[in-house]
C-alpha cells in the first residue's frame, strides 16, 4: 500500500513551492532529491538554457532487476500557472484547495507527488521491478516548451505515461488530435469612408466574409475548428486596409484535419479576392496528434494495473494537446492518465486525498505489474 501521510506531506511540500513556468528549479532540487534517495540516476537535459528558465527537464533512470520487463516511463510536468505565490492551503473534509486568488497548482503537482510516492511504495514492496524512468518536464503551461526542447536521448523506455488530467484517476487519453494554427493577414486599400468609399478594399470585409462561409466550431466527433482573435481597422471613418485573423482547427483523424484547413484557406483567398483584397495565409502545426488501440503494450499494462486496484480505466479520446502529443511525436508512445484534480488554472481548483491515494496506487500499480510482466 502506498503510504497516505508521506504522500500527502510531500504534495503539500511541493504546493508550497512556487514553480511557474521558467522557475521550476525549487521543484526540481525537491523532486531530484526524492529520487537520488530511491536510488535513481537523475541528470537534466539543457532545455532550461534553451528557453531561459532555471532548470532543464529532469529525466531519471531506475536500473531494473528484470531485463525482460517493458521499460516504462512515468512523467509530469513542474511548472504550473500563475498566480501560485503564497497561496494558503486548506484542507477541509479531505479536500485540499486553498484560500484567495491564486491557484493551488495541483497541475501538476499532485503528478509528481503521485509519482514519486508510488515508485517509492514500489520499492518498498520487494516486487520486482524493470527500469523505471521519471520523467519531469518543464514549461508546459505555456506550449509544452519542455518537451519540444527535451533531449530523447536521454529516454530509455519502451513507453510512458504522462500524469496530467483531472478525473477519474486512472482514465487513460488514448487519442489525442493534431492541431494547426492558421494565422491571415489581409491587406485591402485604405479610403475616406464618407468621401471616396469606393477607392478602398476593406479588409474587415474581406475577413467577414471568409469567416462566415467556413464550417466552425465541432465540425464532427474528431474535428473542431475556431476563430479566436480578429483586430483590424484604424479609425471609423477610414476603409481598413489591414485586418489579422488567428485561427486553428484541430482533428484526431490527419486527413479530416487537412480538409478542414484547406477550406479555411480557401475561404479566405476567395473573400480576398472578390473585395479587391489579398490574403497571406501561414498554417503551422502545433503537435501531431495520436492514437492507441486498446492491443497496445501501453494500454494493456495500464488496465491490468487499473484491475490490481479494482478501478476501471477508461480509455477516453481528448479534444486538446499535450506533452504527449510531443512525446509520441519524438518516437516514445505514450498516453495521459487522470491524476484527479478539478477545476484547473482557476482560484477553485481542488484535488481529494482519496484521489491523491488513489492515483498513487495506481502508478505503484505499474511498476510492479511493468516488472512482472
Ligand atoms: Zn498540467
Amino acid at each position: 500500500m502506498v503510504n497516505r501521510e508521506r504522500l500527502l506531506a510531500s504534495f503539500l511540500d511541493l504546493l508550497r513551492i512556487n514553480s511557474p513556468s521558467r522557475q521550476e528549479g525549487d521543484v526540481a532540487v525537491f523532486a531530484r532529491r526524492a529520487l537520488e534517495e530511491m536510488g535513481f540516476q537523475v541528470c537534466q537535459d539543457d532545455a532550461g538554457q534553451a528557453v531561459g528558465g532555471q532548470t532543464g527537464n529532469i529525466v531519471a533512470t531506475l536500473p531494473g532487476a528484470s531485463d525482460d520487463a517493458p521499460r516504462i516511463l512515468l512523467c509530469a510536468h513542474m511548472d504550473t500557472v500563475q498566480p501560485t505565490d503564497g497561496i494558503r492551503i486548506i484542507r477541509e473534509d479531505g479536500i485540499i484547495r486553498q484560500e484567495g486568488a491564486a491557484v493551488l497548482g495541483a497541475d501538476d503537482k499532485a503528478g509528481i507527488a503521485v509519482i514519486l510516492e508510488g515508485l517509492q511504495s514500489a520499492l518498498e514492496s520487494g516486487g520486482r521491478l524493470g527500469q523505471i524512468q521519471v520523467l519531469l518536464l518543464i514549461c508546459e503551461e505555456i506550449g509544452l516548451l519542455g518537451s519540444k526542447h527535451l533531449d530523447i536521448s536521454l529516454v530509455d523506455s519502451d513507453f510512458g505515461y504522462v500524469f496530467d488530467s483531472g478525473r477519474p484517476v486512472g482514465h487513460l487519453v488514448s487519442e489525442a488530435p493534431s492541431h494547426d494554427n492558421i494565422a491571415v493577414q489581409i491587406t485591402g486599400k485604405a479610403a475616406h469612408a464618407g468621401v471616396c468609399p469606393e477607392e478602398g478594399a476593406s479588409a474587415i470585409r474581406a475577413a467577414a466574409l471568409a469567416i462566415s462561409r467556413m464550417p466552425l466550431g465541432r465540425i464532427d466527433r474528431e474535428t473542431t475548428a475556431n476563430v479566436g482573435v480578429i483586430s483590424g481597422g484604424t479609425a471609423r471613418n477610414i476603409v481598413p486596409e489591414k485586418c489579422e485573423v488567428k485561427a486553428e482547427a484541430r482533428s484526431r483523424d490527419e486527413s479530416k484535419l487537412q480538409r478542414q484547413v484547406a477550406q479555411m484557406r480557401q475561404a479566405f483567398e476567395d473573400a480576398a479576392r472578390e473585395t479587391g483584397c489579398t490574403a497571406e495565409i501561414e498554417i503551422s502545426r502545433q503537435y501531431l496528434g495520436y492514437k492507441h488501440s486498446r492491443e497496445a503494450p501501453l494500454v494493456q499494462l495500464a488496465l491490468r494495473a487499473a484491475a490490481d486496484i479494482g478501478i476501471t480505466m477508461d480509455m477516453l479520446p481528448h479534444g486538446g494537446g499535450s506533452d504527449c502529443n510531443i512525446l509520441n511525436e519524438k518516437g516514445l508512445p505514450c498516453a495521459v492518465v487522470g491524476v484527479g484534480y478539478d477545476r484547473i488554472h482557476t482560484p477553485e481548483e481542488s484535488i481529494t486525498e482519496d484521489e491523491l491515494v488513489r492515483c498513487a496506487e495506481l502508478v505503484r500499480a505499474l511498476a510492479l505489474a511493468a516488472g512482472d510482466a
